[in-house]
């Protein structure tokens, strides 16, 4: 044959041994002899890989891992974890349906059920995530779905995840816990109760700041199969290359997690020791509202939380002016430390009041600890405080 055509039809040699970092198959689709095997591939999730929105075994091995970590039966990747929550929901819910869900969410998802509410007639109730007397006050008829996060942000509120999904399944109310902030090896909400676990991998699974992606876990193989079907008509399924560069952050997740761990426990001590910092919010410090449903659910109270600076906007402001090696960023989970200060970012539209009713004030910085020597953190805040 002419080159135009041998360079088209080039052939890769198959390895006799096994790779020792996992293939990238980035490829769209894949070419069959057996027109059976074809067909088949495109109905089922767990067929032959036919075309990469519907599978890929790159984007597989990472499904199947995380699937694995959380003790559930099958995993969807996503675009991103708005893409996960997203396919879950929909895939899930149906106009009418009423939705119970914790009051302090990702703001993403808070969108996403407003816009379920006004546009698809889903009704939702907020409840605090911690009164398994309040969740059964707030389940009618047509509850379809609780909704909770495992470590909420910014006040690091901790959902009693087995009192909540006991109260739920009692009721055949659907139970579905964002696991973000807490990771598989903090807590595994499956153990709990929980029908489905979400995630953006964008934080602490894939864990370098260089990647956006998303994993729903389902402790129900046929429940998966129902969401694969609306994820794969969404296209929200995730990106070979996303799901390899996941892949090889997920091996070193126990190692940074210790680090994210024991860096933020050391910081939170001694911004709650000091002088310019009104209140620290770590469910790891003993007077924090969620320590004992943390103590019970946890094995590790995260490596993200808030604090309070004396002095409101302005002393925000400053301190995120004055720091040197942290950076302010809009993310979390990655080996560099970052922080957010929310009123003057990402909640800048609201007043001191509306700021008060969701939980930031004025002041108030979220930090996620990254992997760095905790000394030269502690330095760089202490020189940012007054
Ligand atoms: C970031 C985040 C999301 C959204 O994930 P993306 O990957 O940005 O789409 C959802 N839930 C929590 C708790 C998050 O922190």
């Amino acid at each position: 044959m002419r080159p135009e055509t041998r360079l088209v039809h080039t052939e890769t040699p198959r390895p006799t041994g096994t790779p020792l970092a996992v293939p990238l198959y980035q490829t769209s689709g894949f070419s069959f002899d057996d027109l059976e095997t074809f067909a088949d591939g495109m109905g089922r999730p767990d067929g032959a890989f036919v075309y990469t929105r519907m599978g890929n075994p790159t984007v597989r091995t990472l499904e199947n891992a995380v699937a694995d970590l959380e003790g559930g039966a099958a995993g969807l990747a996503a675009a991103s974890g708005m893409g996960a929550i997203g396919s879950v929901l929909h895939g899930v819910l149906r106009t009418g349906d009423h939705v119970v869900a914790q009051r302090d969410l990702y703001g993403g998802t808070h969108a996403l059920l407003r816009d379920l509410a006004e546009r698809w007639g889903v009704t939702v109730t907020r409840v605090s995530g911690h009164d398994p007397d309040e969740l059964r006050a707030a389940l009618g008829p047509r509850t379809r779905l609780l909704y909770l996060e495992t470590i909420a942000n910014p006040a690091g509120h901790v959902s009693d995840l087995a009192a909540l999904a006991a109260v739920a399944r009692e009721a055949g109310v659907l139970v579905v816990v964002d696991n973000t902030f807490a990771t598989p090896l903090l807590c595994r909400p499956v153990e709990h109760g929980a029908d489905v676990v979400v995630h953006s991998t964008t934080k602490y699974l894939a864990g370098h700041s260089d990647v956006i992606g998303g994993v729903a876990v389902f402790a129900d193989a046929a429940l998966h199969r129902e969401v694969w079907e609306h994820a794969v008509e969404y296209g929200a399924t995730a990106d070979p290359f996303a799901a390899w560069l996941t892949l090889r952050g997920l091996r070193t997740l126990p190692l940074r997690m210790r680090a994210h761990c024991a860096n933020a426990e050391v910081l939170a001590h001694r911004l709650a020791a000091h002088p310019a910092v009104a209140a620290v919010h770590w469910p790891g410090l003993p007077d924090h509202p969620s320590h004992e449903v943390a103590a019970r659910l946890l094995s590790g109270c995260g490596g993200t939380f808030s604090f309070d600076l004396v002095g409101g906007r302005a002393a925000g402001e400053a301190f995120v002016g004055a720091l040197r090696l942290v950076k302010p960023a809009p993310s979390l989970g990655g080996t560099e430390t970052l922080v957010l200060h929310p009123a003057s970012t990402s909640h800048r539209r609201l007043d001191e009041a509306e700021l008060r009713a969701s939980g930031i004030a004025g002041g108030t910085i979220r930090l996620s600890a990254g992997v760095e020597h905790v000394d030269d953190l502690w330095d760089d805040l202490a020189n940012a405080l007054p």
